[in-house]
């Protein structure tokens, strides 16, 4: 059978989260990044997760993933094992948290070994993880994949940075915070630093702001996408992951990387990411519809829209 939209492959976190906001808090919040990015690319076509999970880990998260048709052939559940988990807290602004605890768990002796049936895809994704899994991912695929996307962290940029070198010659975009961009490159001004990054490997650069939106530099181009303004925030835990899986997913349905499809792909981003932080956990990017979907990018359209009412 011939696949109508090509797949995306995600390698990444699967993981156990405690999540304590100013307001409410959650012991246990199945997050990770892959888990984000599969739920939010699911809407745009087929995606395979790699990851690994102990005997802890929520049967119905993994019922949650297959009812998205989301793939997990390749997510490995090790039975006396336990599932990565992390803690972290929210200062009062909700953009800004503190990692209270991490526990790797059965990531320590993680070996990826991706399924044949994903060995073709034309789509993949290194979502945040360690580089050197990354790179183990990257080199079981059969062909170079027509895009390849990566997340990283502070963690990494800090602790395994010559891995991470590695892994960013060979990738085609990368999304990073605002923070991790100057920590990455040494350089506070954002435009300065997106051109260090371009020469590091990188075509296109996603710089995620936070509350703030996210900005694409590609080709000598610069593009800002908002972030909604939204009443009440309850948990920004996976807004990267999403806006991550919004973009790639997006990319691989129209199946082409013009300056106008990243550009909606920016759009489509942050609407995932805005659905993802009205809930914990993965819990609104569960059971959405295109046609909310869709909503959502129009009241985008309308957010940063205008014309000049008349002339000077
Ligand atoms: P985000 O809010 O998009 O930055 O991603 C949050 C997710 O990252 C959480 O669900 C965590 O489980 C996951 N995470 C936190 N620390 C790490 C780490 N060191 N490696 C991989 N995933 C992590």
């Amino acid at each position: 059978m011939i696949e109508k939209t090509p797949s995306v492959v995600v390698v990444g976190s699967v993981a156990v989260d405690w999540v304590i906001t100013p307001k409410a808090e959650r012991e246990t919040s199945v997050g990770g990044s892959a888990t984000f990015f599969s739920m939010a690319a699911s809407y745009f076509g087929p995606v395979r997760l790699v990851g690994i999970v102990g005997k802890d880990f929520p049967e119905q998260s993994i019922t949650d993933l297959q009812a998205s048709h989301v793939d997990t052939e390749g997510l490995e559940v090790v039975p006396d094992g336990l599932t990565f988990r992390w803690k972290g807290r929210y200062h009062d602004n909700m953009n800004e948290r503190d990692t209270l605890d991490t526990q790797l768990n059965v990531f320590e002796h993680f070996d990826p070994k991706l399924p044949e049936s994903y060995r073709r895809s034309e789509y993949l994704f290194l979502a945040n993880i360690v580089p050197a899994l990354q790179l183990k991912v990257l080199d079981q695929m059969d062909e170079r994949p027509r895009m390849v996307g990566l997340d990283t962290m502070n963690l990494w940029i800090e602790n395994t940075r010559d891995d991470l070198l590695k892994v960013l010659e060979r990738v085609d975009v990368l999304t990073i915070n605002e923070e991790e961009a100057r920590q990455l490159t040494g350089e506070p001004n954002l435009v300065r630093a997106a051109r260090r990054i371009h020469e590091l490997g990188p075509k296109s650069l996603v710089i995620k702001r936070g509350e703030y939106g996210a900005l694409l530099f590609h080709d000598g181009d610069v593009f800002s996408a908002p972030a909604l303004p939204l009443e009440e925030v309850i948990d920004p835990t996976g807004a990267g992951d999403s806006f991550a899986g919004g973009f790639v997913g997006y990319l691989a349905r129209v199946g082409e990387t013009s300056g106008e499809s990243l550009r909606s792909a920016m759009i489509y981003g942050s609407v995932m990411a805005s659905f993802c932080v009205e809930g914990f956990s993965y819990d609104r990017l569960k059971g959405l519809t295109h046609e909310r979907i869709d909503e959502r990018f129009m009241a985008f359209s309308r957010l940063t829209h205008f014309e000049r009412a008349r002339l000077l």
